[in-house]
């Protein structure tokens, strides 16, 4: 029966003089989650209200599932429209309604009406009574509740007649690309694909960099880095994903400094070559899925040498996470599966037993001076041979 959608965003309403382009992003991150749906659709904006009309078949669960993917949307209510044909077939279309989404008449329910043409011949608190009182007369067994109805029948009188009272939840947040864009350090891991997406579900537009080792680590392992950015690319649209070659830079570490301290001086490394092509990619920040504690290189004093090379802002939503919460939002993004298959990390491979948990940035900083003589020229290499791989779902 239902042919619409209306969408209903939150905090983009607010947005003033700018709130044009929240809702422009906004229609183009539909466009983009509903392009792989079976069926046509025209995605409309008027008068602050953005709808989806189907313009065919189509596969209403398939729908809800991908614009429950669409950051900026906070409700997607189907909505069934309908001609002004005078009051009277209103109520029996009100009454019809009913019938078919609630075949249990045993609740109760409010009658909302919002009439945005003023030339309709009842307001809206007379359409309330009477739609009410008609809908009393068909079911008797239904009752009006003011206050926490269990169907709360919204009826908004535009040029048509907009008719729903589902409204099931969306995901939050901002459109992407109203936040500008960020580079996101993106391993095979649990953590970096959750922070990706927190980060994306404030509006930022996410591009990403994988550090792979081969031929330590497998093409498998780098598969599975393209498959689990694809599976965040559902909410965050193409994301151009930069694959550096990192396995000089890592044997010369080896080579040249404390094995303890190799994790620590690796990771300086990754953010300065991501922070180097954040600013080639007009990246406004870096985002990884560091969380304080979690390993060695993850406790406050490493978190500070790693920070310490880097100049602009480094984002890390999953600083303040738990280990199970971060593994909770994986699950319900889909990213979970995917990043606990087994495959080799570039990290794990030369790892110390014992790597420091305390480092001195000053002892840090020393040890990094034997790396003097080759070092840049490495770097240089690794980013003139990074591949370049646009994922989209
Ligand atoms: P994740 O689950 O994201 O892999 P982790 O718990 O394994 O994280 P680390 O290996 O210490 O933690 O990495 C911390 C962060 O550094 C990651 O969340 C990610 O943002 C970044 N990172 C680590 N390894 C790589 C890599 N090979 N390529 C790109 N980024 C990486
Ligand atoms: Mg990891």
């Amino acid at each position: 029966m239902f042919q619409s959608f209306l969408i209903k965003y939150a905090e983009i309403g607010v947005k003033g003089k700018n709130r044009y382009l929240f809702e422009d992003a906004l229609v183009q991150q539909i466009k983009y989650a509903l392009k792989k749906c079976d069926g046509e659709f025209l995605i409309r904006k008027t008068q602050g209200r953005i709808f989806v009309d189907a313009q065919s078949e189509f596969d209403f669960d398939e729908v809800v599932k991908r614009l429950q993917r669409v950051f900026g949307i906070s409700g997607i209510c189907p909505v069934v429209q309908l001609q002004d044909e005078g009051f009277e077939k209103l109520c029996q279309d009100v009454i019809g309604y009913i019938d078919e989404v609630y075949p249990d008449k045993e609740k109760t329910f409010k009658v909302a009406a919002r009439r945005a043409r003023k030339n309709y011949p009842l307001e809206s608190m007379e359409i309330n009574a009477k739609v009410g009182e008609a809908v009393l007369r068909a079911y008797p067994q239904m009752r009006v509740d003011v206050h926490q109805p269990e169907i709360l029948i919204n009826i908004e009188v535009r040029e048509e007649i907009y008719l729903y009272s589902e409204i099931i939840p969306g995901p939050g947040g901002m459109p992407v690309g109203t936040g500008g864009k960020a580079m996101l350090l993106l391993s095979g891991g649990i953590d970096s694909p959750v922070a990706g997406y927190m980060i994306a579900r404030r509006g930022v537009k996410i591009d990403a960099v994988y550090f792979h080792a081969p031929p330590y680590t497998s093409e498998r392992a780098k598969q599975k880095v393209v498959d689990l950015a694809k599976i965040v690319s559902r909410y965050t649209g193409p994301i151009y994903l930069h694959v550096i070659n990192f396995t000089d830079i890592q044997m010369y570490i080896y080579e040249k400094c404390p094995h303890e301290e190799l994790t620590i001086i690796m990771r300086r490394y990754m953010m300065r070559i991501a922070q180097q092509i954040a600013c080639e990619t007009e990246c406004l920040g870096l985002v990884t899925g560091e969380s304080i504690g979690q390993v060695a290189s993850q406790t406050m004093q490493s978190l500070m040498a790693t920070n310490d090379v880097c100049e602009i802002p480094v984002y890390r939503p999953l600083i303040a996470l738990d280990k199970q919460d971060i593994v909770e939002i994986s699950e319900k993004i889909g990213t979970f599966e995917t990043s606990i298959l087994p495959y080799e990390d570039c990290c794990t491979i030369f790892v110390a037993k014992h790597p420091v948990t305390k480092p001195s940035l000053n002892v840090i900083r020393r040890h990094e001076e034997n790396l003097a003589e080759n070092i840049e020229q490495l770097v240089q290499a690794a980013l003139e041979t990074k591949e370049l791989i646009i994922v989209t779902e």
